[in-house]
């Protein structure tokens, strides 16, 4: 027996049976509370969020889903969806509701010459470069390799290459999905296009994705890319330099500024280790000749205090910044969307880099701006378009002790930063305390119709441990 929360509220313990039932339509792991695997799977990223579902399922394949879906409908459980578990505010795990777990399901399989992965939604960003690499090609996915597919797909996602090719979500062919109703569908542009439209930036309000057809492109094995940092007394340079090569250089070449202090990084002398740093990751996805003329300007800049923009595999550059974000740590982000950056939010921004409370924080600038731009507003339902650039403030710290001091600097920096924000903000990077004002400001325009799909396809608001969209009453 074990309880488990309802949607409505409340809670209802299930029998002996009900579990024998649930065992028997399934071929997952079912987990209840002090089950080994149970911790394992409850476990996210963020050391903040330390919730206790009622029940785990992990999932095997898209049956299991069907399954559970039923199971917990039939019952008007509260279920919540574990993808790769880097959501900041914690989506994947609810106290007490019954939770899938999707980590165990991993496949990926390669269409080499109809250029197109299709990806299980279990898989993190790593798993499916793994793959694709093989084939010298790449989906549009984003910057450290542990994060899952799913979550940040349906979001939108951006990473390298989103100024050449768009929004992860631009990239997708196709879904397949389970919806409240337990139906497994396939949502793309010629079936359910509408859920697909809503699919792409509209979080998991509408289903579990059981997986994701990707679009390919020829990249690598090897690229262009790496990080280069100068002393903080240069980051007014830096920081311009980084707005240059944005406003001039072709989509082929990413490049994201951070300011933090500067890790214990064997590409850093340890006698600025501690100390701020301005530094820019660079990844140039073209042809490896001019990727190498393009990066010259940025390597040849003042005197870096260290400097690994060098050829590597792709793999590599997609797992270059995973040892700053390890499981556990605690967490806290601020975020906003930007048309550009203007001298005086450059001011502004390192001003409260300055203030930083850990050893652990960053600000963050990331480009946008480019291919996602050529669509319309409303292509799909992550919108956004005019954005040029996205500034994360991710506090990160170890002592529970220090929560407050992390979280008032990461929000004291965004308030006065967020006079400069576009009015919209990305959905993945909404904190906890982040309610429907703020996932109204994300979708814009988009927010009426994310609605109606969410009242046709999931009119209880079953799905709704996310940042959600209610439908109509
Ligand atoms: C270290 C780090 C780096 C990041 N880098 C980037 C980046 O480069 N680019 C970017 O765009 N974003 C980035 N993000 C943000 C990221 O996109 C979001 O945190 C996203 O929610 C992570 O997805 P997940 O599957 O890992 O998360 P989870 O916490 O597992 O899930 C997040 C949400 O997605 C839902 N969900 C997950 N799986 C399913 C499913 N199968 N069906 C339906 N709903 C599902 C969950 O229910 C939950 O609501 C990063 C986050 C972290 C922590």
């Amino acid at each position: 027996m074990t309880t488990v929360k309802t949607i409505n509220g409340g809670e209802t313990t299930l029998s002996q049976d009900d579990l024998n039932a649930l065992g028997a339509a399934t071929r997952g792991a079912i987990m209840a509370p002090g089950d080994p695997g149970y911790d394992e799977s409850r476990t996210i990223w963020n050391g903040m969020i330390d919730r206790n579902p009622g029940l785990v399922v992990r999932c095997i394949g898209a049956a299991d889903v069907v399954a559970c879906v039923n199971f917990a409908r039939e019952r008007e459980l509260e279920m919540c969806i574990r993808g790769g578990g880097h959501n900041i505010a914690g989506l994947a795990v609810s106290d007490g509701a019954m939770m899938l777990d999707m980590t165990h399901m991993k496949g990926v399989h390669v269409n080499a010459e109809g250029r197109v992965a299709h990806c299980q939604a279990g898989c993190t960003l790593g798993d499916v470069d793994r793959d694709t690499q093989l084939h010298g090609m790449a989906a549009v996915l984003g910057f450290v390799s542990n994060t899952g597919i799913t979550g940040l797909t349906l979001g939108g996602g951006f990473g390298y290459m989103t100024r050449r090719y768009g929004w992860t979500s631009d990239n997708v062919r196709s879904f397949e999905i389970v919806t409240a109703d337990g139906k497994l569908r396939r949502a793309s542009d010629t079936e359910d296009s509408e859920l697909f439209w809503g699919l792409r930036g509209g979080g998991g309000n509408f289903g579990v994705v059981t997986e994701i057809e990707y679009d390919l492109y020829p990249v690598g094995p090897e690229i262009i890319g790496g990080a280069i940092a100068w002393p903080y007394d240069n980051a007014g340079e830096v920081l311009e330099l980084f707005r240059e090569v944005n406003e001039s250089a072709p989509p082929e070449l990413a490049c994201v500024a951070a300011i933090r202090p500067a890790p214990p990084a064997p590409w850093l002398p340890p006698e600025i280790h501690g100390k701020l740093i301005a530094a820019l990751f660079v990844c140039d996805t073209g042809p490896i000749d001019e990727a190498e003329k393009r990066v010259a300007e940025i390597k040849s800049f003042g005197n870096p205090v260290g400097d690994v923009v060098i050829r590597r595999p792709y793999v590599a550059q997609q797992s270059l910044i995973d040892a700053t974000q390890p499981n556990g740590r605690r967490y806290y982000w601020k975020s906003e969307y930007l048309p550009g950056v203007e001298q005086g939010f450059l001011s502004e921004f390192m001003k409260h880099a300055e203030g930083t409370k850990s050893p652990h924080s960053a600000m963050l600038i990331f480009p946008l701006h480019g291919a996602l731009s050529n669509l319309p507003e409303d292509h799909s339902a992550v919108g956004n378009r005019g954005t040029g650039m996205v500034f994360n403030i991710a506090a990160s710290w170890e002592d529970p002790a220090h929560d407050d001091q992390n979280i008032k600097w990461a929000r004291d920096a965004w308030s006065d930063l967020k006079t400069y924000s576009t009015g919209g903000t990305y959905i993945n990077f909404l904190t906890e305390e982040e309610g429907d004002d703020r996932i109204q400001d994300a979708y814009g325009g988009n927010y009426e119709r994310l609605i109606d799909i969410k009242t046709q396809y999931d009119p209880d608001n079953f799905f709704r441990t996310n940042k959600n969209i209610a439908p109509r009453s």
